[in-house]
């Protein structure tokens, strides 16, 4: 597989933060790209017109990833209007904070709806094509919460975590077909998800960056973008934390 065929990539939750910045980085590698969101149609519209900008092919679509459904008839669209899947990028996610003592059966199920049920249904949907062709590239994105916990966050840690084991799973399971299934586990990143943390949460987690900075989404983006090329070509069932040094 050379960079010059691998053409089309599908990245969910693309209209905001991390994923929205892989679509670009992606389109500006060569992609043809497709990528869902939830609900901010606005923020989806200015980014197809960006990558349009790159010329580059782009569809956009509102789907939920909690329904597996939607998202199966999303892949088969864009397999119809792009062309085959090369690369599947998982970005969707959520987060509903709660010390456990206090957390809600609702804010539980959601975060591992949106989290962890998104990365099979998304996974699952594209698998079966990639190992007919023999060739497709895999990053779901996890969390350091998933390495190695967050409190207030079991929900959300359980999901991240249970993206990793389904990652390295899928990495043995599909590695003879050419399938390559890596996570990365971004730390603190500036995005909307991190700046709803009052100043005082942001502060005390910046004090155990040895960087001492948020991350940038598009660095998390060129890692991503790294890992679904020919240049990690013999990179699977990596977990390749990107934190400024959070957990040393
Ligand atoms: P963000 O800025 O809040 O963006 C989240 C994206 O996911 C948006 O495009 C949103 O769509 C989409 N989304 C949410 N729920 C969805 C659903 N049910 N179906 C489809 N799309 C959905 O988040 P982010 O900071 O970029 O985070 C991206 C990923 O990185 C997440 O998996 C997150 O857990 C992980 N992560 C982030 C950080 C961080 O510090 N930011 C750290 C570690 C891991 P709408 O715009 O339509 O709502």
């Amino acid at each position: 597989m050379t960079d010059e065929q691998t053409r089309v990539a599908l990245v969910t939750g693309g209209s905001r933060g991390i994923g929205r910045a892989t679509v670009k980085r992606l389109a500006q590698e060569g992609f043809d790209v497709a990528f869902c969101y939830r609900s901010d149609e606005t923020a989806a519209l200015e980014l197809e017109k960006e990558v349009l900008e790159y010329g580059r092919r782009v569809l956009s679509r509102r789907v939920d990833v909690r329904d597996t459904d939607a998202v199966r008839a999303l892949v088969a669209e864009t397999e119809s209007e792009l062309g085959p899947v090369d690369a599947a990028v998982t970005s969707a996610g959520i987060t509903r904070d709660n010390p456990l003592v206090l957390m809600k059966d609702e804010e539980w199920h959601q975060v591992m709806d949106v989290n962890l049920d998104g990365v099979y249904g998304l996974c699952r949907s594209v698998v079966f094509s990639m190992m007919k062709r023999k060739r497709g590239a895999i990053v779901n994105i996890s969390s350091v919460a998933g390495v190695y916990g967050n409190a207030t966050q079991t929900n959300y840690s359980a999901s991240k975590a249970g993206i990793i084991g389904f990652s390295r799973a899928l990495a043995k399971e599909v590695g003879r077909y050419g399938i390559r299934s890596n996570v990365v586990a971004p730390g603190f990143i500036d995005t909307d998800m991190t700046s709803v943390l009052k100043d005082q949460v942001r502060d005390k987690a910046l004090e155990s960056v040895p960087l001492g900075r948020l991350g940038r989404a598009d660095e998390v983006a060129d890692l991503v973008a790294y890992l679904v090329s020919d240049r990690a070509a013999y990179v699977t069932g990596a977990v390749i934390q990107i934190d400024g040094g959070i957990a040393l």
